[in-house]
């Protein structure tokens, strides 16, 4: 094994050779502590069949803990500063390819074709905080080529991820994440373990495709939609925020009755409404539309 990567001494010691400095505009807050990295790789169960797309690896601290357990590892890295960098700091590993890439630019469906083998990659990050949410959306988009993720984000949006119904973390995003995948937070993180600290907490989640989505729907569209309708004003019930914003040409009277064929009550709110809930709501909106 060759010396970690991960330690303030050593982080410290590869920006002074390269002269390199953090840039907060990429969300670089890299990893100081190796017991972290080995927990996240133990999260992720990384095998040596695996290959691994990571996003953003920095100086490698976490490639390199990637590659002593997988077959291959892929990263994306945005910052050309790093390339060079990360050739030496990886030199001893064989199985890691970087590619200088913007993530949220990259074709994840044909990486998987071309690396892969058209099988689906572990995604193992700490993830940017900046765009954490549009990669991650990005990501659940892409069925095919994502077997699992687990990434590093504040512990804030992993709350919001893992929540369900009637908890105040439960929004559109823990409705995206759930739908297709289970998750579950592995470990929180203190800002003292990432050089420079952030200013707020964060956590590892696992993100494991399902092998079917939570719940069967007749038009997932409708489905986003009408969960979309449903938090953007979470204070409205769901009848009036369908009623103002939804855009279904339903008198209110139709609407009640719409909702309450669903078995809902319809002053129920979003934030207490289930994945399932959802479900029975779309079919009877859509047949209701459609009729
Ligand atoms: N993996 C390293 C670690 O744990 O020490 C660095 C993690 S740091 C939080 C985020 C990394 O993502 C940085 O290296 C940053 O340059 C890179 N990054 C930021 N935006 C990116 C993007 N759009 N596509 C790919 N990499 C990105």
């Amino acid at each position: 094994m060759t010396d970690r990567i991960a330690t303030p001494l050593r982080t410290r010691a590869i920006m002074e050779t390269y002269g390199f400095n953090f840039k907060k505009g990429y969300g670089q807050n890299f990893l100081i502590d190796s017991n972290i990295l080995d927990n996240i790789a133990d999260a992720a169960g990384i095998t040596e069949d695996d290959t691994v797309l990571e996003i953003g690896p920095g100086f490698g601290a976490l490639t390199q803990v990637l590659a002593e357990r997988a077959k291959k590892v892929i990263a994306l890295e945005i910052d050309n500063k790093l390339i060079p960098i990360l050739s030496e700091t990886l030199a001893d590993y064989k199985n890691i390819e970087i590619i200088n890439q913007d993530v949220l630019k990259c074709d994840i469906e044909k990486l998987a074709e071309e690396k892969n083998e058209g099988k689906p990659f572990k995604i193992v990050a700490n993830l940017p905080y900046y765009i954490t949410t549009p990669i991650v959306m990005e990501l659940l988009e892409k069925k095919n080529a994502v077997q699992s993720m687990t990434v590093m984000v504040q512990k804030e949006v992993a709350e919001r991820m893992q929540a369900g119904p009637k908890n105040g973390d439960y929004g559109a995003l823990s409705i995206a994440v759930q739908f297709y995948f289970d998750a579950c937070i592995n470990m929180i993180v203190q800002p003292s373990c990432f050089m420079p600290r952030p200013k707020v907490a964060s956590a590892v989640i696992t993100l494991t495709l399902r092998d079917e989505p939570a719940v069967e729907v007749c038009d997932k569209a409708l489905y986003f939609k009408l969960v979309k309708c449903a938090f953007g004003q979470r204070r409205k019930t769901l009848l009036n925020t369908l009623c103002n914003q939804g855009g279904f040409g339903l008198l209110k009277e139709e609407m009640t009755a719409v909702i309450n064929s669903a078995g809902l009550d319809e002053k129920i709110r979003g934030e207490a409404m289930s994945l399932e809930d959802f479900a029975k709501l779309t079919e009877k909106v859509y047949e209701k539309i459609n009729s």
